[in-house]
């Protein structure tokens, strides 16, 4: 099977949201001085990297990680060219693509070869514009996934953005790096860590033929 895995490895002191806890890698335990196994350190946000966000996000009673519907991230997929936008995604982005209820989408923009190769949290990342959240609502997408850290745009209309598709219960996983990926229909394999309550959890998420 030809996997494509479009997941954004996590790294030591990588870019994370402003304002989110710092992303720190590190061996506890290490052979090279004299220790019996090597052992890592994770101390990292829940949205760090690709990762998922659950309706709890934004929502005060949505539901959680544990109340994810697995076939939310795991079926048939179509991620749409949208590497001609700068600035947001709007309603008229998306309608040359013809969504389709039930969907799981994954937008592939700039940010997958701009933003990722920046060392520092790129503030002027594509987002999706809160219009276009609702476009895709109304639509009755199932899934949504972004090739930076929010699908909501910094400064902008963060928060509106997230309350419209987490509070629709769309499922959102954020932080994908698409550059590899011609567009067109895959099949989507995106398993988060199942931590009970969380209002997102980091995964990993692969892509294979149709
Ligand atoms: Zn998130």
């Amino acid at each position: 099977m030809p996997w494509i895995d479009i997941t954004t490895p996590l790294r030591h002191n990588m870019p994370t949201w402003p304002g989110d806890p710092a992303c720190l890698i590190h061996q506890s335990v290490r052979m090279d001085q004299g220790a019996v196994c090597n052992l890592t350190h994770l101390n990292l946000s829940a949205h760090t990297a690709t990762h998922m966000d659950a309706p709890r996000h934004f929502i005060a009673d949505g539901k959680t990680m544990d109340q994810l519907p697995l076939d939310a991230v795991i079926g048939p997929c179509r991620i749409l060219d949208l590497t001609h936008v700068t600035g947001q995604i709007t309603p008229a982005d998306l309608a040359p693509h013809h969504l389709q209820p039930d969907e799981r989408l994954l937008f592939k923009t700039t940010n997958s070869t701009h933003s990722w190769s920046l060392n520092h949290f790129d503030p002027d990342f594509i987002s999706i514009r809160q219009d276009a959240a609702r476009y895709l609502v109304d639509h009755g997408i199932r899934t949504v996934g972004v090739d930076y850290l929010s699908i909501g745009g910094y400064g902008k209309d963060v928060i509106e953005t997230h309350q419209i598709m987490l509070g629709a219960e769309i499922w959102v996983i954020e932080g994908l790096n698409l550059a590899h990926v011609t567009p067109g229909p895959y099949h989507l394999t995106c398993l988060p860590l199942l931590i009970p309550g969380a209002d997102g959890a980091p995964c990993r998420a692969l892509l294979s033929p149709p």
